[in-house]
């Protein structure tokens, strides 16, 4: 299909996203070796690793993406990126050397840390990777992350830590709160300040991909949660706590009425690659998932075009077109839009079963409570 870049769907496209990603998340295997609770990975099981020969097409392909002075973000995001081994991991990041060396990407890898080895901090500091550990607090709190026997990980996640942290190797943390975690916020940020990390993000569990049949923290759990991760970052010195950065940035555009910087920012359409070159867009938990109503949510194969060329398609995407239905009802109807600017396409798919929706669980809980949190805070302070 020949596309016209100034055609309407392109114009549509072009008010919510920006023509380039910042970041290219790369499955390079489908294989994890936890079984956590909460995963929605459907392949996890499948030994299906990423050959030389697709890494090389995905490098071909940010070539023409990615640009001096602004690099581009690749995210080695799983199933668990280390269970390639690093002789595997090491040929699928050799077609990116030029590319790196030119200062034009940035290496990022998000694991559970229960493989790291010497070797492969040795591997994570020659490519300067930025590491980001999934734990989801002690020991008492971790209990839904677990190998493939249902054995907890604590301790091995927690060798892994020791190993980056002798190394000087920085990291951040994401962490999955879900209905174990969301009454125990001081028990996991006390924990998260003893760990090293510069930063750290809190995912309120989702309902996405195979995880359908748990039932993730409330709106209110939620808000009480983030109103004391609040308060104790007033009173501790700790890591950047992503949520509570984000909002910030955005009150203090605000205040100093710069807020333009922030409406006008493009959503990242965010290309994910998996193990066979493979390519959706706009959310990564998308990529695991099939539904012929929308092509299995498929932007084509790095093997056969770029991902370029997937991006001028990208607006007659049947399920991208959704999306921006949904971003334009998000806009014209809910009171949070402006400091939310439209949460996840996943969500909205998996939780509504249709991206042109607009409310979730997951926006309730990550955007909306957060916001409440904040502003009770504030008027409560107020009165006192
Ligand atoms: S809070 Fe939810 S409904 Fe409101 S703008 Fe964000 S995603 Fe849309």
């Amino acid at each position: 299909m020949t596309q016209r870049c100034g055609s309407r769907p392109h114009r549509r496209y072009g008010r919510w996203f920006a023509r380039k990603p910042q970041t290219v998340v790369v499955q390079p295997t489908s294989f994890c070796n936890m079984g956590c609770f909460y995963c929605y990975l459907r392949d996890k099981g499948l030994k299906n690793d990423m050959l030389p020969a697709t890494a090389a097409a995905v490098a071909e392909s940010l070539a023409g993406l990615a640009s001096i002075g602004h690099p581009l973000g690749l995210v080695w995001h799983g199933g668990e990126p280390l269970t390639l081994g690093t002789e595997k991991f090491s040929a699928l990041l050799a077609p990116f050397e030029t590319l790196r060396q030119d200062g034009r990407m940035h290496h990022y890898v998000q694991t559970n840390a229960t493989l790291v080895t010497p070797a492969w901090c040795d591997l994570l500091e020659e490519f300067e990777f930025r590491v980001g550990v999934s734990i989801d607090g002690p020991a008492a709190l971790n209990t839904q992350r677990v190998d493939l026997r249902g054995r907890p990980a604590f301790e091995r996640i927690m060798r892994g830590v020791g190993l980056l942290r002798e190394r000087g190797i920085p990291f951040s943390v994401i962490a999955v709160v879900g209905r174990e975690g969301i009454g125990h916020p001081e028990e996991l940020l006390d924990f998260v300040a003893t760990l090293g990390c510069h930063s750290v993000g809190f995912n309120i569990e989702e309902t996405e991909g195979v995880n359908t049949e748990r039932r993730p923290p409330t709106r209110d759990q939620a808000e009480e949660f983030w109103r004391r991760v609040l308060a104790w970052s007033r009173s501790h010195r700790g890591p950047v706590i992503r949520e509570l950065e984000r909002i910030s940035e955005y009150l203090s555009l605000a205040r100093s009425g710069q807020k333009d910087d922030w409406d006008n920012r493009l959503l990242d359409p965010i290309p994910t690659v998996t193990w066979n070159g493979d390519v959706v867009l706009l959310s990564p938990e998308l990529a695991d998932t099939s539904d012929s109503a929308y092509a299995d949510f498929l932007a084509g194969n790095v093997r056969e075009k770029t991902i370029a060329h997937m991006l001028r398609e990208a607006p007659h995407l049947r399920y991208v077109r959704e999306f921006l239905t949904g971003l334009e009802r998000c806009q014209a109807e809910c009171e949070f839009f402006d400091f939310c600017r439209g949460a996840q396409a996943g969500n909205r798919y998996f939780e509504n079963g249709s991206l042109a929706t607009t409310e979730t669980n997951y926006c309730r809980v990550s955007r909306q409570a957060l916001v409440m949190a904040l502003s009770t805070t504030a008027k409560k302070e107020q009165i006192a």
